[in-house]
């Protein structure tokens, strides 16, 4: 079953050969690399351009970082964790978990990591992808991309932003070696990253102008440590994991009726929202600015109890002017009104419809992933391949994304579908494997259907889940234990494929 990471040639250049590559090691790369392992294969690399793995969860250390999901469930089915200590675990914790994970199963020596892939080409002639590292050539037969949808910190385009003469950076990069302790302190942008923040920086800041562009429905964080009795049984009753598991996926999934398929369901969550709103923000200019304007759901929902609090503290003042350019040691509003401030933190999110990965990555017929998601938008096979782009393989493509419950999930789905597709490129004997346009096709014209009359295209609001197209590309627009059925197995009715000639006795 395994083969061995040869040497081959890129051109003049040595390059290092492994059957399949993966790129990325955060959640989705690193459970991909372990069920290979667990295949009983050794011809794989994992390339992660960090030091570590981890991903999005390694990256996202600002202070406040947390998850919105359960860790009984946002963790790996086949790797329950006894030792979670609260119900939605921190930042650190999750990636003490993820890095136990990559101990555990042995797979880190099948990593190189501080290898960015800076191009990746697809060679027709010898039937392998040829990639380009900041640690030189490689080539695989199959390539893996799990390069995840927020890795790519984007910044908004600001007038002057590059002259701030203070200290500025993204959610994503915080400094740490920046004390914020009473200065006067910006943050830009009022999404995931931002709610967790504000509260997290509020008390210690001098001031804090929040600028919001638009306002986020927030709902209850029912979050609390556990208690002794409960981690004890916890941690010593597997099944109670198990069942505790089932039962947050079960009552997550319910959302998705709302969601995905009767938006006006949504109302009984937007009256607890408001309610929320109304008992937790007194003042009635701020509860104004404060007010979404747009059906819950149709942006991520949020989830906070101290959110609205920090904005109603004496030091913190929400913007609601917009911004128009940003000097050396000020903002300045679309107003007019100048307010200086120390530091500038951007929360405004991530590159996802058109991250920059997609400029390196040149298919069947040159073009690259930007190219053709320029002229149609990001369209895959159950987010998992694209056609024009052979023997490649994507963790976390088109239309995979979740608002309501567990990515682990999703990503779990994908393992089961490429692992399956490995194993079948092999007993097949396949040289090349590639979607079918019409059956890509069909997918998407599906996918669109359902998604018309979902919250996230009717809710009136505009969010990152569309893209320039107007389509919504990044989500999946029914249950999510449909899309596990559907990836259970990988269907190579639905590619196109050449086998490798058999080898002829001399
Ligand atoms: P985000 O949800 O994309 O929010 C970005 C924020 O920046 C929005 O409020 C946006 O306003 C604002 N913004 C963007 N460009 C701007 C500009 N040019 N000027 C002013 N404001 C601007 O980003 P995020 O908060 O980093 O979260 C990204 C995703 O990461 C989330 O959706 C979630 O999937 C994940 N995440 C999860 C957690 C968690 O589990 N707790 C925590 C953090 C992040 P508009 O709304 O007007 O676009």
């Amino acid at each position: 079953m395994s083969r061995k990471v040869t040497d081959k040639a890129v051109g003049n250049q040595p390059a290092r050969h492994a059957h399949v590559i993966i790129v990325g090691s955060g959640f989705s790369g690193l459970g991909l690399a372990i069920r290979l392992t667990q295949q009983g294969r050794t011809d794989y690399l994992v390339l992660e351009r960090g030091s570590d793995v981890g991903g999005t969860w390694r990256d996202n250390t600002y202070p406040g970082a947390a998850c919105d999901v359960p860790s009984q469930l946002y963790s790996y089915s086949f790797a329950l964790n006894p030792e979670w200590t609260r119900s939605f675990s921190k930042q650190p914790e999750i990636q003490r978990y993820i890095q136990g994970v990559a101990d555990k199963y042995g797979v880190r020596d099948h990593h190189i990591f501080d290898c960015e892939m800076t191009g990746a080409r697809w060679n027709a002639a010898d039937a392998r992808w040829e990639i380009q590292t900041s640690q030189g050539a490689f080539t695989a037969d199959i390539l893996v991309s799990a390069v995840g949808a927020l890795c790519e910190p984007n910044l908004p385009d600001i007038k002057g932003i590059n002259d701030f003469q203070g200290e500025i950076f993204h959610s994503a990069r915080w400094n740490h070696d920046s004390d914020l302790t009473g200065k006067r302190v910006a943050v830009i942008g009022t999404g995931a990253s931002a709610i967790q923040i504000v509260p997290s920086i509020a008390a210690k800041v001098a001031h804090l102008d929040v600028y919001q562009r638009t306002a986020p429905w927030l709902l209850p964080r029912v979050d609390r440590e556990y208690l002794a009795p409960e981690k004890f049984a916890l941690k010593r009753i597997p099944a109670l994991r198990g069942l505790y598991r089932a039962g947050i996926y079960a009552a997550r999934e319910t959302q998705v009726v709302g969601l995905a398929k009767f938006p006006p369901a949504m109302l009984a969550l937007e009256a607890i929202a408001r309610a929320k709103l109304l008992a937790e923000v007194r003042d009635p200019e701020l509860r104004r600015k404060v007010t979404p304007n747009f059906r819950i759901g149709c942006k991520r929902m949020l989830i906070s109890n101290e959110y609205y609090p920090a904005l109603s503290r004496d030091n913190v003042d929400v913007v609601t002017d917009g911004i128009k350019e940003i000097r050396a040691n000020s903002v300045v509003t679309k107003d007019g009104v100048e307010r200086e401030v120390d530091a500038i933190i951007v929360a405004t999110g991530f590159h996802v419809t058109d991250s920059p990965v997609y400029d390196t990555v040149a298919g069947r017929d040159g073009r690259t992933l930007a190219e053709v998601f320029d002229a149609i938008g990001q369209q895959g096979y159950k987010g998992s391949a694209i056609h024009n782009y052979p023997n490649m393989f994507f963790m976390l493509g088109p239309n995979v994304g979740l608002g309501h419950t567990s990515m682990v999930f999703m990503i779990e789905s994908q393992i089961n579908y490429i692992a399956d597709a490995v194993a079948q490129f092999d007993a097949r004997g396949l040289r090349t494997v590639e979607v079918r346009k019409d059956v890509q096709d069909e997918f998407n014209a599906d996918l669109q259907r359902k998604l018309q009359g979902a919250v996230w295209s009717t809710g009136g609001c505009a969010s990152w889940y569309l893209d320039k197209h107007g389509n919504n590309t990044t989500l999946w627009p029914d249950f999510t234990f449909r899309f596990r059925s559907l990836l259970e197995k990988f269907d190579v009715s639905a590619y196109e494929t050449t086998t490798a000639p058999v080898a002829q006795a001399v």
